[in-house]
């Protein structure tokens, strides 16, 4: 069955060559007149936990900003991968990332969309209220959203950026900017602009289909609540049945599982299904939802057979999208290595933190590697400029880091700590007219700390 279903996916990439119709890549030149619709001081493209602080950020330090968004709906990997928890705002009891970050937070509380839970500082959250507030802070800072947009090009004068190119339902617009951030997740403003990449290991992290289960015994399922430093909250029981069972068929590759709730009684997220590819590529992301969508299948009657919690469950939806954990990262001024970031090295430009383990996934196999940090971590500024680029910013996963530092970096709370020193220092920058290499340090630092970031201790 599981082979079959292998086939099936196999065939949807072949069926690309074939149907194609081309022997091999033809280029044409198409050239078009763009109506430039808006101009601002920032513009920020992804509306993801890094991009959507970093518009709130940008807007507050009173710059005119604009943020771009594919979806129709703001919270990246958060909401359109249904990924949870958001970890994890503490280190050892002690809250290291703050500020706008952690008003979000205190926002979905408030509403009863979030649920922090101690020692780490972690969230469970309502996706749905994540959007509303989340939508509802960047428009109270004055932020103009263009949701449904596409970005797809940019336009420089040298390597100064001075519009970006975004389609939607009126056609391809243009919009002007003084500085622009990228939260694109996969660095696509970076790699568009012609910034140079890290080059990545083979075995990307893999790509995973999170599932929303109803009717779930929570009673019978303490795996939803992450509360003590030092564990990773994966169900070791199911493991087991999982591992032996692929002794006896193939079944297909899986993570964990991980569970997390939602708030509401009877649903869960389940994080279990994996799979190899470049998810910033169209052909492979395209493979990787079709033969995750039938893994899911798959796993659902598994879980329903083997958890006396899951015994009633029925399947509510899969993710809008599979999730993705690493893709493009650009090199920056600064690529902060794995050593120095475990060791909690304080650099002379940290602009936020990070607290959460060094967490690889195999996309090769079922299993994970966790590193615990021996401190709260500190990150550059330098990592989330490039070289000779006078005027982007990049925030969020794509920063500027090695494998293994990235690897802890990535996850929502540390990348809103990011987002939200982008922009703050594209604020300055809009201020100043500076470079984003010539930013006032001290100036930056000061600011953060004056909303709440904690950058020393
Ligand atoms: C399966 C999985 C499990 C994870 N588990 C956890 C966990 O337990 N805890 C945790 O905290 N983190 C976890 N993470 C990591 C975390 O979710 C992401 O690393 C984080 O969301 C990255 O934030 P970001 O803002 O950099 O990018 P994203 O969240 O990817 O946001 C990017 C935004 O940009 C938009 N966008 C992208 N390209 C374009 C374009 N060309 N034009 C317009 N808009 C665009 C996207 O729609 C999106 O809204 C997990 C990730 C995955 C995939």
């Amino acid at each position: 069955m599981v082979e079959e279903e292998r086939k099936i996916t196999n065939r949807i990439t072949s069926s690309h060559k074939k149907l194609s119709g081309l022997s091999q890549v033809e280029r044409i030149t198409q050239i078009k007149e763009v109506p430039v619709v808006a101009q601002y001081d920032v513009v920020v493209c992804g509306g993801g936990p890094s991009g959507f602080i970093a518009a709130i950020a940008a807007a507050r330090g009173g710059a005119r900003t604009a943020l771009i968004e594919r979806y129709g709906f703001l919270g990246g990997m958060a909401t359109a991968a249904l990924v949870a928890p958001i970890s994890v705002f503490n280190y050892n009891g002690r809250r290291v990332i703050d500020g706008i970050p952690w008003e979000f937070i205190e926002r979905l509380i408030d509403i009863d969309g979030a649920r922090e839970e101690k020692p780490l500082g972690n969230i469970t959250f309502s996706p749905e209220k994540y959007k509303l507030i989340a939508q509802r802070m960047v428009l109270e800072a004055g932020v103009s959203l263009y949701f449904h947009s596409y970005l797809t090009g940019c336009k420089k004068s040298g390597n100064r950026l001075t519009h970006i190119f975004i389609e939607n339902k009126n056609g391809t617009e243009a919009i002007a900017a003084k500085y622009f951030i990228d939260c694109t997740g996969d660095a696509d403003l970076a790699f568009q602009s012609g910034v140079p990449m890290q080059s990545l290991s083979t075995e990307l992290q893999p790509a995973t289909l999170i599932f929303m289960l109803g009717g779930v015994n929570t009673d019978l399922l303490p795996k939803i609540r992450h509360s003590q430093q030092g564990v990773n909250y994966h169900d070791l029981d199911m493991r087991r049945v999982l591992e032996e069972q692929g002794k006896k068929e193939k079944l297909p590759q899986f993570g964990g599982p991980w569970y997390c709730g939602v708030l509401e009684n009877g649903l869960v997220l389940v994080n279990i299904t994996r799979t190899h590819a470049d998810m910033a590529d169209n052909r492979q992301s395209t493979n990787a939802e079709c033969l995750l969508r039938e893994d899911v299948f798959t796993f659902v009657k598994f879980l329903k057979q083997n958890i006396a919690a899951f015994k009633e469950v029925y399947l509510v939806n899969t993710a809008p999208q599979a999730g993705t954990r690493e893709t493009r990262r650009i090199k920056g001024v600064y690529t902060l290595k794995g050593e120095e970031y475990i060791e909690a090295f304080n650099f002379p430009d940290a602009i936020s933190r990070g607290c959460h383990p060094v967490d690889i996934h195999s996309s090769k196999s079922n299993n994970q590697r966790c590193e615990f940090l021996k401190d709260a971590a500190f990150i550059p500024y330098r990592s989330l400029i490039a070289p000779g680029f006078p005027n982007l910013l990049v925030g969020g996963r794509a920063l500027s880091a090695d494998g293994v530092s990235s690897a802890s970096v990535r996850v929502q709370a540390s990348v809103m700590g990011l987002g939200q020193a982008v922009g703050v220092a594209a604020a300055l920058c809009a201020r100043s007219g500076l470079d984003v290499s010539e930013v006032d340090i001290a100036e930056l630092r000061k600011v953060l700390i004056s909303y709440g970031a904690n950058l020393t201790k």
